[in-house]
């Protein structure tokens, strides 16, 4: 059997900067997943691992034999394949319950809700080099994103702000995200916006009290 538990979103590289997105013209990756140009250079790193686990088992993109592939997928022991492929293979399946992307579903979805559990056995099992904190956090920000109605507004607000210097490597400490989420609640979306790294974002100045 291959090693179990390989390592997903590894086979491209990442971006050295954060740059503006051509379709949307925020910092690549924030207009994520409704900006089609933001979601393509975020799902890359998915469809890598997919699409070489396609050619790898001989199948080809948009055949019911994909859609066999994927039901395996789900099926097979967490670390059987990259993270990336379990997600991959989510997306490609309705729920049998609501009809969303499995996992995604309202959160009253019991079936949505068990396939999410299921997704976060890998990086618990997992050798600790097999998933760094960053590609954790990248994944975390994405399924946030795809099941936006689960999420707290500033919960998504967050994954949005941050998901452009995830791609780049950065990860945030706990330090950082409470105090970007802190920054949020006071309003402050604006300026964290135009931050040019989350480590920016987490330095903004505190502002006095206002009465
Ligand atoms: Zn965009
Ligand atoms: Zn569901």
């Amino acid at each position: 059997m291959a090693q179990p538990f390989p390592p997903g979103a590894r086979l491209l590289a990442r971006p050295a900067s954060a740059t503006p997105c051509p379709t949307c013209g925020n910092p690549t990756g924030r207009g994520y997943p409704d900006c089609t140009a933001c979601a393509a250079e975020v799902d890359a790193y998915w469809l890598a691992d997919w699409g070489a686990l396609l050619s790898g088992s001989g199948v080809a993109e948009g055949t019911q034999e994909e859609k066999d592939l994927a039901a395996q997928v789900l099926t097979a022991p967490p670390g059987h394949h990259p993270w990336t492929c379990d997600d991959w293979a989510m997306r490609r399946t309705p729920c049998p319950e609501c009809r969303a992307e499995l996992g995604s579903g309202a959160l009253d979805c019991l079936s949505c809700a068990s396939a999410d559990q299921s997704r976060w056995a890998w990086p618990h099992l997992a050798p600790t080099d097999r998933m760094h904190p960053n590609e954790k956090a990248l994944r975390q920000a994405v399924t946030r994103l795809r099941s936006a109605e689960r999420g707290r507004p500033g919960v998504v607000s967050f994954c949005k702000l941050v998901l452009p210097f995830l791609l780049t490597g950065e990860t945030p400490t706990r330090v950082q995200a409470r105090r970007i989420r802190m920054h949020l609640m006071a309003g402050r979306e604006d300026e964290l916006s135009e931050a040019t790294s989350i480590a920016h974002m987490a330095s903004l100045p505190t502002l006095p009290w206002r009465s």
